[in-house]
């Protein structure tokens, strides 16, 4: 599809703001997409009338008699980029500059990304702003933030409950801003039209981490990408050259649901659980700027999921998934352990640990899991899960390429083991912890494939780490099993 971009060339046609405001409008009109909730998050940035050169921070309880819930905010979701200590000492809010800005501050003060967000605030006639970096206290340099521990678990109501968000899909970092002028014409060279799932997906915002949860959370977003400017909302995605797109795939239908996850959650549990496997599929591959926020920076979304599915939640596992979720392997370019990107910790059993992971087939695969004892939650420790701990037996393995196969005493092929590291592959392997066994099919128990995991010994004796996963006749595994923690 070739479409002609000359009609609205980005934000210096006359039309561009109008176009905007529109689109909120019918949304406000004619869909069920606007928060519901009265949330104001503990800070805002009041932005003041549109010739104003300066900003107040204002803390909202503070300012009760004031706001107006039908005012609402705006929020704004952006790349930090690489700052020096310096530059954020200038631009954040700290415990040293508070006070002062409360009694106002330049707009000047502000890189060109947040003086763009405080225009668009402006234009679309709205007067309060949220931006992280100025309405958490920061700590410079960053050791420890008390005040971010105290936010962060908030980010999921901020985000759900904004007037809209404006979404810096294209700024790199702070000072790229994202309302520069765009060609005015149409290139000759008749580059087709990108659709919003690539010009969106692909833009350098969307490969954070944790701008996930505020996309996922998010009623409303206006996409500001390099080419276009696009709206999301739970009516689809409508584009500044005026095409409409609908019908995406049904799995980022959700991640534009503005009543995500209630509606997943009634779609029922296979196709949530397809949801949530590629929800955290993507999530993996995501970059963080501090890897230990791994865990931390889509909490905010579990917890929103969790409170509806109303489950427990650990370390991108939710209890009522566990079976399914526990089911994973390093994706294909894993070597060596070179994606494994955990540097704070995680326990062996979290996707967490890795940059690329898949999950076992959800469709496809009809699992019959245990009934007790396995793979529970402690409640002492947030790292073990109670497993049943079994031997393979009568096995002989055979490497091709990433996998390895299981052959029996008469060299029948038996099963299949994906290590999560080499180095893993390299360890005697012969215990096993029993996810789930297929339910479907006509063959005896004994012929059954079961899902396993493998696991290794650790220093202390009722503790083991997983080592990988497989999938292995039921005749090869022990039926006698003891008790063991999975950390
Ligand atoms: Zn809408």
């Amino acid at each position: 599809m070739i479409a002609d971009r000359g009609l609205l060339a980005g934000p210096e046609n006359s039309l561009y703001i109008p176009l905007l405001r529109q689109w909120l409008k019918k949304c406000d009109e004619n869909h069920e997409c606007h928060s519901k909730k009265h949330f104001w998050p503990t800070r805002v940035i009041f932005v003041g009338p549109s010739d104003s050169t300066e900003l107040e921070l204002w803390e909202t309880e503070e300012k009760k008699s004031v706001l107006s819930d039908a005012d609402g905010y705006i929020a704004l979701s952006h790349c930090w980029g690489r700052l020096t200590d310096e530059e954020k000492r200038k631009i954040c809010t700290t415990a040293e500059n508070f006070e002062t800005r409360k009694g106002g501050f330049p707009l000047s003060d502000l890189p060109k990304t947040f003086q763009d967000a405080v225009e668009v605030t402006r234009q679309l006639g709205k007067k309060y702003l949220w931006i992280d970096a100025l309405c958490i206290k920061q700590q410079i340099p960053n050791e420890g933030n008390p005040d971010f521990e105290i936010e962060a678990p908030l980010m999921g109501q901020i985000f759900g409950s904004a007037f809209c968000t404006l979404a810096a899909s294209s700024a790199v970092d702070w000072k790229q801003g994202f309302l520069a002028p765009r060609p005015t014409s149409y290139d000759a060279d008749g580059t087709p039209f990108q659709t919003p799932q690539y010009d969106v997906d692909a833009a350098p915002l969307n490969k954070r981490a944790w701008v996930l949860q505020e996309r996922v959370l998010s009623r409303r977003t206006l996409h500001f990408t390099e080419s276009y400017t696009y709206f999301e909302c739970g009516d689809g995605v409508r584009c500044e050259n005026l095409i409409r797109l609908k019908g995406r795939e049904i799995k980022e239908y959700f991640l534009l649901d503005p009543r995500f996850p209630e509606r997943l959650y009634s779609s029922g549990y296979m196709r949530s659980l397809d949801f949530i496997q590629h929800l955290f599929e993507k999530y993996a591959q995501y970059q963080l700027t501090n890897e230990s926020d791994r865990n931390i920076a889509i909490l905010s979304l579990m917890k929103r999921m969790s409170d509806v599915f109303r489950t427990g939640h650990r370390y991108g596992i939710f209890e009522c998934f566990r079976f399914r979720l526990l089911l994973w392997r390093p994706g294909p370019q894993s070597n060596d352990g070179k994606n494994v990107v955990d540097t704070q910790k995680l326990p062996s059993w979290s996707w967490m640990r890795y940059s690329q992971i898949l999950f076992f087939e959800t469709w496809s695969l009809s699992l019959e899991v245990p009934r007790n004892g396995a793979f529970e939650f402690s409640y002492e420790q947030q790292c073990v899960l109670s497993i049943r701990i079994r031997q393979l037996k009568d096995y002989t393995m055979e490497q091709q390429g990433s996998e390895h196969f299981i052959l029996d005493a008469k060299s029948e092929h038996v099963g299949v083991l994906w290590f999560d590291t080499m180095t893993d592959a390299s360890i005697p392997i012969q215990k096993c912890v029993i996810v789930g066994r297929e339910s479907s099919g006509e063959s005896q128990d004994s012929e059954k494939t079961c899902y396993i995991l493998l696991v290794g010994d650790m220093t202390s004796e009722k503790s083991y780490k997983r080592v990988g996963v497989g999938k292995i006749k039921a005749r090869c595994i022990s039926k006698r099993y003891w008790d063991g923690e999975l950390c």
